[in-house]
């Protein structure tokens, strides 16, 4: 029998945990053909919720805990999900039930088809305000011009993956993490499903927009090293100006049959050492890229399928 691993991080979610539960044993019974856990990591909350899940536990032994020393952020969570889960393959979900687990068996139903990672992509936003879907809209935008590798829109982190993706994403361990970027970097073979987002079920959301401007960053950086270009590509304008006032200067002068004036020899100058410094500060920033990429100590490719002679371990 197959096993899923459902990893759900939950921060101060009392109020969202009995619901939850509810729905998904309603789900667990539907689906007899597999064994199931469910792995919350409880992520510093300073509510009731780790009591609550380990009131659970003791009802229900596919309920299992990974409880943080204190609040590490989703992102981390959902790390300590990947190490600790041990099911063939591992499904994301919020505790707020935004994510329905009535979606599971389609996700299950595309991974025994053969896909790797069943991502579940919202087709509305309920609950949440004009502003933050629009500001969320631009930004991928911005972002996938800025990068090579896809990025997928109006997908959270609810998606299954399969033992060869946990395997995968457990290698990159780098501390800012963007498990966004991530999911589309390791690549596999990739299947979309549609579902319509629905609001909280009890609570509060853990987001502001301080939070929601860091993940924005995070994301950025975490993509693409291509905003230390910028420095790179302004300095272009700048020897541009340089070189055009330089030749109207000269001209003047020759033509008009007058000494370079001072104003004008000053102008020259401060384009032309801005255009140095912005030069090489962006000479500095690629170098600094490639540190950063270095420094996050990523696998360089995951194998799809191997056939040959060599024996491999994992
Ligand atoms: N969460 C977490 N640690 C945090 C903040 C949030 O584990 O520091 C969890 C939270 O309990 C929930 C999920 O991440 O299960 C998504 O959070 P939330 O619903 O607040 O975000 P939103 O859906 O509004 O983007
Ligand atoms: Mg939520």
């Amino acid at each position: 029998m197959k096993k899923i691993s459902i990893i759900i991080p939950a921060y101060n979610e009392e109020e969202s945990l009995p619901f939850l539960y509810e729905r998904l044993e309603k789900l667990m019974n539907t689906m007899e053909n597999y064994k199931f856990e469910i792995l919350f990591v409880n992520d510093g909350s300073k509510d009731k919720t780790i009591q609550i899940i380990k009131e659970l536990r003791q009802k229900d032994e596919r309920i299992c805990y990974v409880d943080f020393s204190r609040n590490f952020g989703k992102e981390i969570g959902m790390l300590a999900g990947l190490d600790y889960a041990t099911g063939d393959a591992v499904i994301f979900m919020d505790a707020d039930l935004q994510d329905p687990p009535e979606l599971i068996p389609e996700l299950v139903k595309y991974w025994e088809e053969g896909y790797d990672d069943v991502y579940a992509r919202r087709s509305s936003r309920k609950g949440e305000t004009w502003l933050k879907k629009f500001t969320s809209k631009m930004y991928y935008k911005v972002l996938q011009s800025l990068t090579r590798i896809e990025i997928q829109k109006d997908t959270g982190d609810f998606r299954l993956l399969d033992r060869r993706c946990v395997n995968a994403l457990k290698k990159l361990r780098e501390s800012q993490r963007c498990s966004k970027s991530m999911f589309s970097w390791i690549g596999y073979k990739k299947k979309e499903v549609i579902y319509e987002r629905d609001p909280r079920i009890a609570g509060k959301t853990k987001w502001n927009y301080k939070k929601l401007v860091d993940l924005a960053i995070d994301g950025i950086t975490s993509f693409t090293t291509s905003p230390l270009r910028i420095s790179t590509y302004l300095s272009i304008p700048t020897f541009l100006m340089l070189f055009v006032y330089f030749i109207y200067v000269i001209i003047k002068c020759i033509t008009q049959n007058v000494a370079i004036q001072a104003f004008q020899a000053v102008i020259l100058l401060i384009l032309f050492f801005s255009g140095v410094q912005i030069l090489l500060f962006g000479i500095v920033g690629e170098y600094l890229g490639r540190i950063f990429n270095e420094t996050k100590n990523r696998p360089l490719y995951f194998v799809n399928e191997y056939n040959g002679e060599k024996e491999m371990n994992d």
